[in-house]
């Protein structure tokens, strides 16, 4: 899967993109089970690709580039990547049928990082790599906080924070807030 160069991509516009690198079709065919998610990070770097083959096997090469793309930009620090947290966005993302990227405005944080920042929380899941503060372009942060909420209603667990600009998703026990963020975000 290559990625699309970001030349491109500002040129095509966010919403009219033509050519998704993943068709929608092929994803949907009986027994392929791919899992894909597009994610662009506040450096203009992205991956859009198959971080579950068709067979069901993790691409560990894909997880090791989302890895990069969610590390801490300020320390240039990489962190986990869960696996599980990938599917969770990219189940929020599907809502979308991945014609638009997720805008990643925070991934892993450093404890350095997190200190530094307004209002994080002092333990927060980010240190553990398990948060993803993020924007869909030309969708209202309510609505992915919207989808966000479904999706951790359906599966019992996860923590969704609705803020002005951006939606706060983690992979921790079921919550639910907005604006400012509990113990643990
Ligand atoms: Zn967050």
């Amino acid at each position: 899967m290559a990625s699309i160069p970001r030349r491109g991509l500002l040129a095509a516009g966010f919403t009219a993109l033509a050519m998704p690198a993943l068709p929608a079709a092929a994803m949907q065919r009986p027994g392929d089970r791919r899992r894909a998610i597009w994610i662009r990070n506040q450096a203009g770097e992205e991956v859009r690709a198959a971080y579950i083959r068709a067979d069901g096997q993790v691409d560990w090469q894909v997880v090791a580039r989302l890895q990069r793309v969610f590390r801490d930009l300020r320390q240039n620090a990489t962190g986990p990547m869960p696996v599980l947290l990938l599917d969770k966005l990219g189940q929020i993302q599907g809502r979308w049928g991945f014609h638009r990227p997720l805008i990643l405005l925070s991934g892993y944080r450093t404890p350095r990082t997190n200190s530094s920042l307004e209002g994080a929380a002092r333990n927060s899941r980010h240190l553990e790599g398990q948060a993803a503060d993020i924007q869909i372009p030309g969708v209202p942060p309510a609505q992915v906080a919207a989808v966000a909420a479904e999706v951790s209603r359906h599966n019992m667990f996860m923590g969704v924070g609705t803020y002005g600009g951006f939606v706060h998703v983690d992979i921790g026990p079921l919550r639910g807030w907005r604006g400012a963020a509990p113990a643990t975000s």
